[in-house]
């Protein structure tokens, strides 16, 4: 393993530091990747991985772990936190999905590879280092650049492990997000965060909190109360004034039939919107095509029934682009 860290785990107190990823390039024969990291530890409890920043243009839990990190009193704790706000740091650093060293979605690396690409390395220190110092762990996304979500909590059940699964449900409903909705990890990438935690025996939950490539201050404050409602749950952070724990709308998501895709290129132009009940059969979206303006343009329906949990941000839409996808109540 190339990576470095300069945190002794087992310490108590506030830790803060870098990461040392070595990249040697054309400007900088010996330097490193400065990966941001800290740990807050008191005393013995449940240890917590909170990652942000596994996609480098979702902000919302950015900003929420960047000020846990500075507001936290580590006396506070029962337990330890492990912070990485900016998990896949190229890609934060550039605002982009993926890393522009080598194009690595973090999100579809794992369990990565010590001897790989600079995303490669991360996921991989991330499952084999981090994971394995964890019981818990929240991994903070949100739609992106490309969608915007109504703010959600994400949890993926792990089929047949009930204990499992229900502390999982337990999470989402102290994260307290309005909805949350549950995907079964063998539908889901091998190679997401998810997945390496269900590898790794963690218990983890994640976030769609908004997106659209920025933040808004109510998404920001959902995901802010949210982390710290989780910690007050499993004992790690122990929170009186945080007062009754809200609870979730729990959303199945299924297969293909809850997702709507665009066949066509153009201008999209959405006939529904998040938070929206919609049945099937109901239109979903035109895509007119403006280099023809005056042929029929293609609409697209919705599959199934359901609650639209977020749509596509931009204006233009592509072959194979995803355009809304669904919730059911459970
Ligand atoms: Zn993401």
């Amino acid at each position: 393993m190339r990576i470095a860290s300069p945190i002794e785990f087992d310490r108590d107190g506030r830790q803060t530091g870098f990461l040392r990823l070595p990249y040697s390039t054309h400007d900088s024969a010996y330097g490193f990747l400065p990966i941001p990291i800290a740990c807050l530890r008191n005393g013995s409890g449940p240890s917590l991985l909170l990652l942000a920043g596994n996609h480098g243009d979702e902000y919302e839990g950015l900003s929420a772990v960047m000020k846990l990190i500075r507001a936290l009193d580590p006396v506070r704790v029962q337990g330890r936190i492990i912070c990485m706000p900016a998990a896949n740091f190229p890609a934060v650093m550039a605002g982009r999905r993926a890393s522009p060293l080598d194009g690595g979605n973090l999100n579809r690396c794992f369990p990565g590879d010590p001897g790989g690409t600079p995303t490669q390395q991360i996921a991989h220190y991330i499952e084999m280092v981090l994971m394995p110092l964890c019981g818990f762990a929240i991994d903070l996304h949100s739609g992106g650049s490309s969608l915007q979500y109504v703010p959600s909590g994400v949890g993926n059940m792990q089929p047949g492990n009930t204990p499992r699964n229900d502390t999982v449900i337990g999470m989402l409903n102290a994260f307290g997000a309005p909805v949350s909705f549950l995907s079964d990890t063998r539908r889901g990438a091998e190679e997401s965060f998810a997945s390496a935690a269900i590898r790794q025996g963690v218990v983890s939950i994640g976030t769609e909190a908004g997106g659209g490539g920025g933040a808004s201050r109510a998404a920001v404050a959902i995901v802010e109360r949210g982390v710290r409602q989780v910690l007050h749950h499993l004992g790690i952070v122990v929170d009186p004034g945080l007062g009754a724990v809200p609870g979730t709308r729990l959303l199945d998501v299924g297969g293909v039939d809850y997702f709507v895709f665009a066949e066509g290129n153009g201008v999209f132009e959405p006939l529904a919107e998040p938070g929206d009940m919609v049945e099937v059969g109901q239109p979903a979206a035109v895509i007119h095509d403006p280099a023809t303006p005056w042929a029929e343009p293609q609409r697209v329906a919705f599959a199934r029934d359901g609650f639209v949990l977020c749509r596509r941000v931009q204006g233009l839409a592509s072959g194979g682009d995803c355009l809304f996808h669904l919730g059911t109540d459970r």
